[in-house]
Order: structure tokens, then sequence, then C-alpha cells
């Protein structure tokens, strides 16, 4: 069971690593974009945190929506737009509940994903972070299905999420910025796969603690 209160500290958590991480993500974006990745995710989770306290007492579904709200109104570049739809969609089939079991928690991490997937058209393979979010949905889906509970399903997913990470490495990239570059794209690890890998192991670790 997830319940709102760890919904509001993984949001907490997740914002505190993207601080962390800001200079992090903003090279890796140096090497195959703009270098803002870093820059673009750190402003909206400030404000994304700034803002929890005018939701906290609500549900988790529209704690998710005003997040996705803030993040589409704050961050610009790609990453806005994908990251509040993930957060629109996750919230949808949430709507009303103050707590998650491992099924809703799978509902919300495929609806986030078919978000992403609508919005920006990237495949499996074109060097994005659908490249995580989805061998991470994957994993999920298997591990509820063999009976997990819901820290197995997302230790198994956070695995998987960790290991698609590096494969996003030798990768040409398709979409978005990075593509702009064709070939010298291949080498780097892409920065919003890696930062949707921090977002889905601040989770876990939540979930854990
Ligand atoms: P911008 O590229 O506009 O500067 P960011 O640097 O914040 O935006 O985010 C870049 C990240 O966005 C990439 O590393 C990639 O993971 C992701 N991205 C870009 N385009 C797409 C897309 N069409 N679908 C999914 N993810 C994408
Ligand atoms: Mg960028
Ligand atoms: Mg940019």
């Amino acid at each position: 069971m997830v319940s709102k209160e760890q919904i509001l500290q993984w949001l907490q958590a997740f914002a505190r690593e993207i601080a962390q991480n800001k200079a992090y993500l903003t090279e890796l974006d140096a090497a195959i974009g703009d270098a803002d990745h870093g820059i673009n995710m750190d402003r909206g989770f400030q404000k994304v945190v700034s803002q929890l306290p005018t939701v906290a007492d609500k549900d988790i579904g529209s704690i998710l929506k005003a997040v996705s709200m803030t993040l589409i109104s704050s961050v610009g570049g790609a990453s806005g737009p994908l990251y509040g739809t993930w957060f629109l969609r996750a919230s949808t089939d949430v709507a009303h509940k103050q707590e998650l079991n491992e099924q809703d928690l799978l509902v919300l991490l495929q609806a986030g994903l078919n978000g992403v997937l609508q919005r920006g058209k990237a495949q499996l393979g074109d060097k994005t972070m659908v490249d995580v979010l989805s061998p991470a949905v994957t994993a999920f889906a298997q591990a509820v299905g063999e009976g997990g509970d819901t820290v197995t399903a997302l230790q198994q997913a956070v695995a998987a999420a960790e290991q698609a990470l590096q494969v996003t490495i030798p990768m040409l990239a398709k979409k978005g910025r990075a593509s702009y570059l064709g070939e010298r794209s291949i080498g780097h690890q892409d920065p919003g796969a890696t930062s949707a890998y921090l977002m889905l192991k601040c989770l876990l670790t939540v979930l854990q603690s």
C-alpha cells in the first residue's frame, strides 16, 4: 500500500534528488542537448514543493494533478510537457483515492507512460525517458502478476529502470534535441531517462523507509 503521506514524501524526495543532481542532469544534457535538463527539472519541482501545502489535504489524484499543472506552467522544453503529461495521466485513474494498492500503482505507472508515448510519440529505443519508463512498467506488471506486493514490484521496476538507463548510452537518439546530433548522440546517457530513473528510485526509497 502507498499512503497519501508517502506520495507527498515521494514528491519532496524527488525534488531533493533533482536538486542534488541538478548539475549532473545538466551535464548529461550538455553532451547531447542544450544543457538545461537539471535546471528545468529543478525549477519545476521546487515550484511543486512550494505548492504542496495547498493540496496536502486533498486526495492522491488531486495532488498528482496539481503537480502536473505546476510542471506544465513552469517548465519549458520537452521535459515540462512530458512530465506534466505523465503526472496528469497518472492522476486520472487514482482520482479520489487516499491510498494505492499494487494494482492502483500499476495503473498509475502504465497511464503515465501511455501519456508520454502519446504526447512525445517516441518509441522504445529512441533514447528518451520512455526507455526507462517502459521497462519499469513491464517489470512492475510482471511482479504484480506473480503476486508481488507494492514494494517487491517496485524493487523489480527500479532494478529494470537502472539497467535500462545504461542501455540508453549506446542508443542513437531519434527524438528530441539529441536526435539533431545523429550518430554523435551515441555513447551518452539520456538525461530524461536519468531523471525518470531517479523518480522511480525515490518512490521506492520512501516506501522502504
Ligand atoms: P529540452 O530538450 O527541450 O531542452 P530537457 O532538456 O528538459 O528539454 O529534456 C530532455 C529530455 O526529454 C531528453 O533527454 C529525453 O529523455 C526527453 N524527451 C525529449 N523528447 C522526447 C519525446 N518526444 N518523447 C519522450 N521523451 C522525450
Ligand atoms: Mg535540454
Ligand atoms: Mg531546453
